[in-house]
């Protein structure tokens, strides 16, 4: 018996245990021709079904990308995986989440869709000749400080809202579609600036920046791997961070911890806080920010109504 709580309280058994169970956050794309989806799909999730990932993946035409969560032991099986599938993913990015520590996935989804981000445009007009011209978190900064040079954040306004470059511009839309048009518009105000886009892992500005520069706006920068490329250069090599607050994500963790800056305030009160939060009465499911005080006063309701016709559904 002794020797059994031996075994269990040995801190080295504890600490391989719990390195073995390990999971991190991931989050891949590509654009390239998919002349299969269905046949692509069905090899992926053999794979990640036998590998346990859990996350959210879309398949089309168009390419994939991926978000999902595995265990730490796996992560190069499932690259090396990723790299055989196809030719044109043999040097795939693949970006880990910034904050590892908890789950971010309950079970694997995989889709197939007609686009991969949905841009309400034609098909495939970014596959047309665009020359990525990708900066590094070093030259972010360089670039942050210059006079000539625009950040636009091309992110739905809840995301810009917790956390951003400083300086950085939203075009205060909700879906990317919207944003796509904006940014047409906005920069015409800067036709003589260089224009860096940014979204959290870059698929999202790799089409807009692919747009613009078919529009004949050939000064067009991407950051590499997008937010979440940027701050895991400047940890890795001490570049001094100057994305602030939270990087908002779309799993179930809501936002990924960057910074102690807050930079947005509580919907209800008007306090600082950057916590999001759904409201719980399902017919409303706003998303919204609720600060610790509200929180109690409203649990996790946007509004007294929702309060009162959640309670009334129980009764
Ligand atoms: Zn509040
Ligand atoms: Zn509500």
């Amino acid at each position: 018996m002794s020797g059994i709580i031996n075994f269990i309280t040995n801190k080295k058994f504890i600490n391989n245990s719990f390195k073995e169970y390990l999971r991190i956050n991931f989050s891949f794309y590509r654009y390239f021709y998919i002349d299969e989806p269905l046949l692509f799909k069905n090899k992926l999730e053999k794979c990640f079904n036998k590998l346990n990932i859990f996350g959210r993946i879309y398949i089309s035409h168009e390419g994939i990308n991926a978000q999902g969560d595995i265990l730490k032991k796996f992560f190069n099986k499932m690259k090396y995986f990723i790299s055989q599938l196809d030719p044109q993913l043999n040097n795939i990015n693949i970006n880990i989440g910034i904050d590892n520590t908890s789950r971010s996935f309950s079970k694997l989804k995989i889709k197939i869709k007609k686009k991969i981000v949905s841009d309400g445009l034609k098909n495939n007009f970014f596959q047309k000749i665009y020359k990525k011209k990708y900066l590094h978190a070093k030259q972010v900064n360089k670039y942050l400080k210059k006079k000539n040079v625009i950040f636009f954040d091309m992110r739905n306004y809840y995301e810009y809202r917790i956390g951003h470059f400083k300086n950085s511009i939203s075009t205060y839309t909700f879906t990317f579609r919207d944003q796509l048009k904006s940014l047409l518009n906005y920069i015409n105000f800067y036709k003589n600036k260089k224009i860096v886009l940014y979204c959290t892992g870059g698929i999202r500005c790799e089409k807009a920046a692919s747009l613009i520069y078919n529009k004949g706006y050939k000064k067009v920068y991407q950051i590499f791997g997008g937010i979440i490329g940027y701050i895991n250069e400047c940890k890795n090599n001490n570049i001094p961070i100057k994305f602030f607050g939270k990087n908002f994500v779309f799993d179930y963790r809501l936002r990924e911890y960057i910074s102690k800056k807050i930079l947005s305030h509580c919907n209800q009160c008007l306090n600082k806080s950057d916590y999001y939060v759904n409201c719980m009465n399902s017919k409303c499911n706003l998303l919204f920010i609720q600060c610790i005080s509200c929180s109690k006063k409203y649990k996790s309701f946007c509004s007294k109504k929702c309060f009162h016709i959640f309670h009334q559904s129980l009764l």
